[in-house]
């Protein structure tokens, strides 16, 4: 126990905490844990999506590719695109941040939760049940990243596809990504690759760095700050 304790702490010690990519409600998050989440994390390896911004060249097929596996309307999104301006006329530019639930670890949506629909599901990833959601919206009040979308029967969030990870598959965004901007597996693979990605393009980018926070699940690989990339 005490040797699991180190070794968490050592490796959040080299885990860059992050302000990226609309992610400065970070620090506004609340560490719950609760028995219920305690128990849960336990239950399954911890898996997650790592995502190189460098590589992303904003084609929305991950989107799309989301919609169509999880069927749903297309008035609601698992993944959204923010569109961020920066410059002034006439050199203005135009990025796009994507934007998707982080599967924080201790989920302060699933502890507000009324009615227990939001549990860790395969992978710890946080998932919905849908037929017991009352739409209430209470984990969107508790999200501190404004995830969950309040449809009129049910909230809408990504659950990095949870039918496919049961078969051992990866998520549709994943698999559907031509530029292998994204990329999926147990967490601590995911930071050793992101750590290697970032070692490769240091000499071509100086200020390329892993954002990694292991309360919150990011792991994103950014080739210069958040603020001169303007992603937030
Ligand atoms: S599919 Fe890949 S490259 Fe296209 S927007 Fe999504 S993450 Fe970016
Ligand atoms: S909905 Fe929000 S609080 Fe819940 S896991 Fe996703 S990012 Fe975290
Ligand atoms: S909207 Fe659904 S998932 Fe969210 S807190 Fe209410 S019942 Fe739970």
């Amino acid at each position: 126990m005490q040797e699991e304790k180190e070794n968490n702490q050592s490796r959040r010690s080299f885990l860059k905490k992050s302000a990226a990519a609309g992610f400065t409600a970070l620090t506004a998050g609340t560490a719950l844990t609760g028995d219920k989440l305690l128990a849960e994390s336990n239950e399954t390896p911890r898996k997650a999506i790592l995502m190189d911004n460098r590589l992303c060249i904003e084609c929305q097929a991950c989107r799309v590719a989301c919609q169509n596996e999880n069927e749903i309307d297309e008035e609601y999104s698992f993944i959204k695109f923010v569109s961020k301006e920066s410059g002034e006329y006439p050199d203005v530019e135009y990025r796009l941040r994507r934007d998707s639930c982080f599967h924080c670890p201790d989920s302060p949506c699933i502890n507000q939760c009324p009615v227990d629909a939001l549990y860790k599901g395969e992978g710890r990833f946080t998932t919905l049940e849908v037929e017991e959601c009352i739409a209430c919206g209470q984990c969107q009040q508790a999200c501190p990243f404004d995830i969950p979308e309040i449809g009129e029967e049910r909230m809408y969030k990504c659950d990095a596809c949870q039918h496919l990870l049961e078969q051992g598959e990866e998520p549709a965004c994943v698999s559907t990504c031509i530029s292998y901007a994204l990329d999926f597996g147990d967490f601590e693979d995911m930071l050793e690759a992101g750590q290697q990605r970032v070692e490769e393009i240091k000499d071509k980018y100086p200020n390329a760095e892993l954002y990694a926070d292991y309360d919150y699940g990011l792991l994103l690989i950014l080739t210069d700050t958040p603020t001169e990339l303007n992603l937030v």
